[in-house]
């Protein structure tokens, strides 16, 4: 690669026509220049070489290139090579104007501007003290245009003898103008490229290359000064439910707000970047007192407490922020944004809406997590779950058996475990699916045993994940019960209303397609989830499931008292069948029937029973 030292010592090649000696010399200049711009060395040492060359080629000059501002309102020196810093400064802030000099005239008037006296020159009246100072008696300048013809700056020979430039030097001055316009155009050409790989074209702000640079480039500086630093890793809670509601173009637009919103809580100097599709990594250096990163977080929450308004639309928006600070949980960038990332995971899991500062129990949970995962498919294959069953009560004198069917995982090195220990993973994957769909054949194929033996089967209840209702569901779930020969009618899904309540017309839709095949359908944990009235008359339900926690302290409770007793009458008014879970003692079954409620389920009856531990108690041989 060319570097502007060679530039610089450039000589005259011995074999070059010396007839047009000056002519030829110049030529030499313009094409080093230009193979040094293709090449890549950095503009500034093109240009401060661009000027030693005119300096070699004009005797007894100094070059100057002076630039506008960003504003576009006054000049400042880009380049200089052999005029004093205290020249240099004094010329910095120069305006155009009709009187601003050579330069400032020459960008002012948008042509060359030859000053042969400056002690006599008008447009140097405002410069004579600049021009005795520096012993400046003639000056040159030439404006630099782009190509569409905006006036970049000028470029300037200088001399400390009054003199006029012959011809040679006039092309001189037009020729190096011209190369200093193309290499200033391409560095903006660069910058412009620069912005466009470092930025998130969405949003404008960082993108993950940009901040993993910083963020390297901070560790590097923190250990230095001995510093913290802390990255926060924030996730939008429900952005994918409104890209699917709303669109694109409104879930864009919900990102923008969202960057504005962190970016109203943060320092100018904090890096706020797209790190993917929902996800934000912000970076804050100099953390002095690590109790402020809790305070950031919490303005951060504080700022997505008030909906977000797109066309007149209110859409909620909320983040999970996870937080891993330099050096104590990470000192190279991978790991601290993995351990953000990990507590991030946590805020989630924990509810979302929330921060959650790294611990390393964190990354422990989440390998436990994998190994459960692992674990789970391999049941599936092994056939390792199995379903225990737990009796409903009538209140009324009916005979026949209803039961709700509850997973177990036979482990083959941990016993057997309970929906809690393994449910919630499945949940966050799609292995909840798989198991959903074996539960469905599992209790069909009992049930229709069951009956083929004469049992008085009422019906069948299953848990249903919110996330197994998807598109077709219901056509699946008909396949199921035909293949096993189990009639819809005796089959019931429990959905947790908590998940209900927040969800959209896909999942209505296959509600009701699955109702109107005959399956009944209750809604489990019923109070926890605030639907309103008018909520539940949109949804298609037969059931209520009061939920256990307001049936434990009843009777006594006058609060749960009243919850209970609103929902029975609740239930009654839109003509559901309530049932209660949970029930421990007669006190509780006795305060439920007198409400009216029309079935019970509960330790006092039964516990969860196993299919031989159920025969037996019902003495089905
Ligand atoms: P749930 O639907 O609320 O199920 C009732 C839970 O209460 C069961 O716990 C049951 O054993 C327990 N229970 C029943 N009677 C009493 C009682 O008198 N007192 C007390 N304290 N508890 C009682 P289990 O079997 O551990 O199930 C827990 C949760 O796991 C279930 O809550 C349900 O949400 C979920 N689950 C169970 N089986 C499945 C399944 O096949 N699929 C899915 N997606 N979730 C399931
Ligand atoms: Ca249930
Ligand atoms: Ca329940």
């Amino acid at each position: 690669m060319m570097t502007s030292k060679n530039i610089l010592q450039y000589r005259i090649p011995e074999n070059l026509n010396l007839n047009n000696r000056q002519n030829n010399r110049l030529l030499y200049i313009e094409k080093e220049i230009l193979e040094a711009v293709a090449t890549g060395v950095e503009p500034q040492r093109i240009l401060d070489s661009l000027c030693h060359a005119a300096e070699s080629i004009v005797e007894n000059s100094s070059c100057s290139i002076m630039l506008f501002n960003s504003s576009r309102q006054s000049l400042y020196v880009r380049s200089a090579p052999s005029i004093s810093d205290d020249a240099i400064e004094q010329l910095n802030g120069l305006i155009p104007g009709p009187e601003a000099g050579s330069c400032g005239t020459a960008v002012y008037s948008e042509v060359p501007v030859y000053v042969k006296n400056t002690t006599i020159d008008p447009r140097w009246i405002n410069l004579q003290k600049f021009a005795s100072n520096f012993d400046i008696a003639a000056c040159w300048s030439h404006p630099i245009k782009a190509k569409d013809g905006l006036i970049m700056g000028s470029f300037a020979l200088s001399s400390n003898e009054q003199r006029e430039p012959d011809n040679f030097q006039k092309r001189v001055l037009d020729v190096v103008a011209n190369i200093a316009g193309i290499i200033l155009q391409r560095e903006i050409q660069e910058q412009a490229l620069w912005e466009l790989a470092h930025h998130d074209l969405v949003i404008g702000i960082p993108n993950r290359i940009l901040l993993n640079q910083r963020l390297k480039h901070a560790i590097k500086q923190s250990a230095r000064q001995n510093q913290n630093l802390a990255l926060f890793f924030i996730d939008l809670d429900n952005f994918k439910t409104i890209n699917d509601t709303y669109g694109h173009k409104t879930g864009d637009k919900v990102l923008i707000e969202t960057s504005k919103r962190i970016q109203s809580c943060i320092r100018t100097n904090d890096t706020l970047s797209r790190y993917g599709g929902d996800e934000f990594v912000l970076l804050t250096e100099n953390i002095t007192d690590c109790y402020n990163i809790g305070l950031i977080a919490e303005k951060i929450l504080n700022a997505f407490t008030k909906p977000v308004y797109i066309n007149d639309k209110e859409i909620d928006v909320t983040p999970s922020i996870g937080i891993s600070v330099y050096p104590d949980d990470g000192e190279s960038a991978d790991v601290l944004l993995s351990n953000a990332d990990t507590a991030m995971y946590q805020a989630k899991t924990n509810g979302r809406n929330k921060y959650i500062c790294y611990k390393p129990e964190l990354t422990y949970n989440i390998q436990n997590k994998l190994k459960l995962e692992a674990e789970l498919k391999t049941a599936l294959l092994n056939n390792e779950f199995i379903l225990h069953y737990q009796p409903q009560h009538l209140s009324s004198s009916d005979s026949s058996l209803s039961v709700e069917a509850l997973i177990r995982w036979q482990h083959p090195k941990r016993g057997l475990l309970y929906p809690v220990d393994f449910i919630p993973v499945a949940e966050q994957s799609t292995l909840i699916k798989e198991i959903g769909k074996w539960v469905l054949q599992e209790s069909c194929r009992q049930g229709k045993v069951w009956l083929d033996r004469g049992l008085k089967l009422n019906k069948i209840a299953i848990n249903i994940s919110a996330m197994q209702i998807l598109k077709g569901c219901h056509t699946q779930i008909s396949t199921i019960l035909n293949e096993y020969q189990f009639p819809a009618e005796k089959l019931e899904i429990e959905i947790t209303e908590s998940l209900m309540v927040q969800q959209n017309k896909e999942v209505l839709t296959e509600l009701h397609l699955i109702q109107s095949s005959g399956i009944s359908i209750a809604l489990d944990d019923f109070g926890t989830g605030y639907s309103s009235l008018s909520q539940l008359q949109l949804l298609p339900f037969n059931k209520l499931k009061i939920d256990r926690s307001f049936v434990s302290d009843i009777p006594g409770n006058k609060n749960d008292e009243i919850i209970v007793k609103t929902i029975i009458a609740m239930g009654k008014n839109l003509s559901l069948t309530v049932i209660a879970e949970g029930v421990e003692n007669q006190e509780q079954a006795d305060f439920l029937l007198k409400e009216g409620c029309d079935v019970l389920q509960g330790y006092l009856f039964s516990k969860p029973l196993s299919v031989a531990g159920l025969e037996k108690e019902l003495n089905i041989i």
